[in-house]
Parts: structure tokens; sequence; C-alpha cells
């Protein structure tokens, strides 16, 4: 079977390892590579409901249970038409080594189904999630495997989940994270991700510009209008920086010229994402919104580009257009947001203009907050407690900051000696990340 998306991220890992001097120095990761290429266990199961006409669907439901060197299996649920094994495989791949960066212990899972939420009703959705988790509930467990949300899969979602398997089971136990709050969930986990990306772009700044330069006074592109994206945009207007974009499946949102989105927009949008409505809502005089387009080209000179939305959302021509606007920070909240064709033009970039060079910030660091949350989660719900949110964002900025100076580092070690003072992020991250995990194996 073709898995090009899988291909893709394996490829991308495999070439920044092979560039390094990890297998010089460690011959035998060369054989964890291959060990750690192939899932430990999928599971692929039938996914029967009923329809509000009362008419039986059916849909495709699936669990790769890819590694577990460093802990139960962890990672997100992904409800969405375009869901298979390529893609499954990709995200439970780039989630054992995001897992593994956030320095907690964990390893590395990833589900969903082909369902397509959009156009259901909430009963129907509802009726999926039960039928989804009656024999999903089989092969997890807190101390086996932790699934969470990814894209279709939000709390609300969880928690149907989380009741069938609590009913199924008989048992509470924190076998989901992204709970609500009432019922076992960590504060700030909806917040984790965009802000934790947020932090790691901080560090980015702050390191590029010797301390100097922060998120005040930036303009920022975003695409995407899901969680990620909204808490992404509140974080960069909190610390002083310009939305200029966010963008939803059919077509992109940006700020008329010294416009930016306010956090009254931003909740604007996240109560338009309930009711599933399109960000069109928001048009007027402050923005336009381009029907079937992508941010990157429409929204002239930025200087922090985050691409919040889906993989292979930034494509080579889309990558170059940045670097002419001026883009000197580019970091993804989602998985695998950019094609191996636009890392290239951003690695090629940083190589050749080292002083002035652009920082590329792969998802698998750069959004592992959210699973780094989900971490803290696991621990609180295992332990019968509940930290204050002071308390979980303070361990969630010492675990995004930890995880910059480790990819920082590692590449430092392994990949640049030449480039010490513009080390690629993105080998840095494979390293570190595969590192870690080969040497648990
Ligand atoms: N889906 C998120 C990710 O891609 C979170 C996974 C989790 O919290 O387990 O990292």
């Amino acid at each position: 079977m073709s898995e090009p998306e899988f291909e893709q991220a394996r490829k991308e890992l495999i070439s920044t390892l092979e560039a390094s001097s990890l297998f010089q120095k460690n011959p035998e990761y060369k054989k964890a590579l291959e060990v750690v290429s192939i899932p430990e266990r999928i599971i692929q199961f039938r996914v029967v409901w009923e329809d509000d006409k009362g008419q039986c669907q059916v849909n495709k439901g699936y669990r790769v249970q890819f590694n577990s060197a460093l802990g139960p299996y962890k990672g997100g649920l992904r409800f969405h038409p375009t869901v298979n094994l390529s893609i499954l495989k990709f995200l439970g791949f780039e989630q054992i080594f995001k897992n593994a960066l956030t320095g907690l212990q964990m390893g590395g899972g990833k589900g969903g189904a082909d369902f397509d939420p959009k156009g259901k009703s909430d009963n129907e959705i509802r009726k999926f999630c039960v039928s989804f988790m009656r024999e999903l509930s089989k092969h997890i467990g807190a101390d086996t495997d932790v699934p969470a949300g990814d894209i279709g899969v939000s709390p609300r979602e969880i928690g149907w989940m989380f009741g069938t398997y609590r009913a199924a089971r008989n048992q509470w136990e924190g076998v989901l994270t992204g709970k609500g709050g009432s019922w076992g969930g960590s504060l700030i986990r909806p917040e984790a991700t965009g802000y934790g990306l947020v932090y790691y772009v901080e560090h980015m700044i702050n390191y590029a510009s010797g301390g100097k330069e922060s998120f005040a006074g930036k303009k920022v592109a975003i695409s995407g209008s899901g969680n990620v994206a909204q808490y992404a945009a509140l974080k960069v207007i909190e610390l002083g920086g310009t939305v200029v974009s966010l963008s939803d499946s059919k077509g992109a949102l940006i700020a008329a010229e010294g416009k930016g989105f306010t956090p009254e927009d931003v909740n604007k949008i996240a109560a338009l994402k309930v009711e599933r409505k399109a960000l069109t809502a928001l048009e007027g005089h402050s923005y336009t919104y381009h029907e079937g387009a992508r941010p990157w080209t429409l929204v002239g000179k930025v200087d922090v580009a985050l691409p919040s939305a889906t993989q292979n959302e930034v494509s080579e021509d889309e990558a170059k257009a940045l670097i002419d606007a001026g883009t000197k920070f580019i970091a993804e909240g989602s998985n695998m947001g950019c094609t191996q064709e636009a890392i290239d033009v951003f690695e090629a970039h940083r190589k050749e203009n080292s002083g002035n060079a652009i920082w590329y910030a792969p998802g698998k660091a750069a959004n592992a907050g959210g699973v780094a949350v989900s971490g803290l989660e696991m621990a609180q719900n295992s332990q019968r407690l509940k930290w204050t949110a002071e308390e979980v964002d303070d361990k969630l900025k010492d675990i995004m900051k930890a995880c910059f100076e480790n990819c920082l580092d590692t590449a430092k070690e392994y990949i640049t000696p030449k480039e010490a003072e513009f080390p690629s992020l993105v080998a840095g991250a494979n390293v570190a990340g595969f590192k870690k995990v080969a040497a648990a194996m």
C-alpha cells in the first residue's frame, strides 16, 4: 500500500539523522531506526452507528500503537474524512519523537476514523463516539494507551467517549486527556498547544536577537481557526504582537492594512466554530475573506508565520513568498504543516544567510505543548490531584524552554559545528527526539 504522508514524515526524519554525526557516534541506532519505523501494533475496526433517520452507517476506526519505549502510547484521535492508515502512521510516527521532546514518560500513538463530523447533528456525533469507544475501550487504558483530541475531536467528543469507557469498564481512570475541568481534565489543556507554540517561538526570537527582541511589535500570520490557532492568536496579542490572518478549510481571513485581530474577534471566531459556521461572518471593513486561499501570499510583510491548520499547508512557493516578505520565524502549530519542499527552502536560506537567516521550527517541537499538558493531566489523574492554572502554565513554560534548548544544543552538538550561531532547529528536534527513543529501546 502506498503511504505518502508516512513516507514523507519518515524521509524527513531520516535525511536529518543521516546528515548528522549521530550514526557515527552510535552505529547501533541505525537498527533502532529500522525498528522504530514499524508500529508495535495497529488496531483496525468497524464503527457502526445509527443516523437521525434511523439508518445504519459504517466507518473505519483505527488506533496505531506505534512505540511504547518511553511510556504508554499517547496521542490524539482525528475524525476527518481524509483519515487513513498513511495519515495516522505519519501522525503516530511524529508523535513518538514529539512526546520524547516533552521530557515526560509517554510513548507515541495516534488514532481516529474517516468519519466526517461536518453536516452531522450533535446526536449523530454522540452516537458515533459511543460506537467508536465501544470497540476502542478494549485496547486502551491509563497505563497502556491514552488517546486525546485532534482535528474533529474536542472536549465534547472526549466526554462522550470517556463516559462510554467508564461504563464499559466500570472504572474511572485517566484513560483520555483533554477532559473537561469538572471530570478530571487539566486546567490550561485547551490553551496548551497554542500557548506552547508561542512560548517556543518567543525563545527563538529571543535567541536570534541576542535577547533584544520579543513578540512585542511583531506582525504574525496564523492559519487555522481551531483550538491551536485561537489560543496562539490570544497569546500573541497578549504579548504585544499583531495577528493579521486566520483561516478555515474554505479560505483565509486577512486583516486590513494596519489592523489586527482583537481578543473579542478571536472569541467570536471560537463561538462560530462551536456552531460549525464559516469565518465569512467576520468579513467587514477590518477583514477580507479570500475564498479558497491560504494566508501566506496574502498577508504582505510579516515577521512570524504560524501554520496551525493541518499537514502540508505551506508549499515551496508559499515558503519563498514568506521569505520574500521578510518573515524571519516559522513554527508549526500543525503537524507537518510544511511540505518537504518548503522545509528545503527554509533550510537552504538558513545555510546561505547566517546572520539574517530564517528560523524554522517543526511541529514535533513547536506544538509539543499540547501533548505535554496531556502528560501533566495524566500525572494529576494518577495522583488524584488537581493543579492550579498557574502551576500548569509554569510547567508548560519550563517544558517549552527545555524543548527549545534541547533542539538548539543537540543541533550544535550533532550537526552544525560550523553553523553554531544559526543551528538547524529541525535537525536538532529530530536528532534529540530520536536519540532519546533509541536509547530507551
Ligand atoms: N493531537 C495533539 C498532538 O498532535 C495532542 C495529543 C495528546 O494530547 O495526546 O500532539
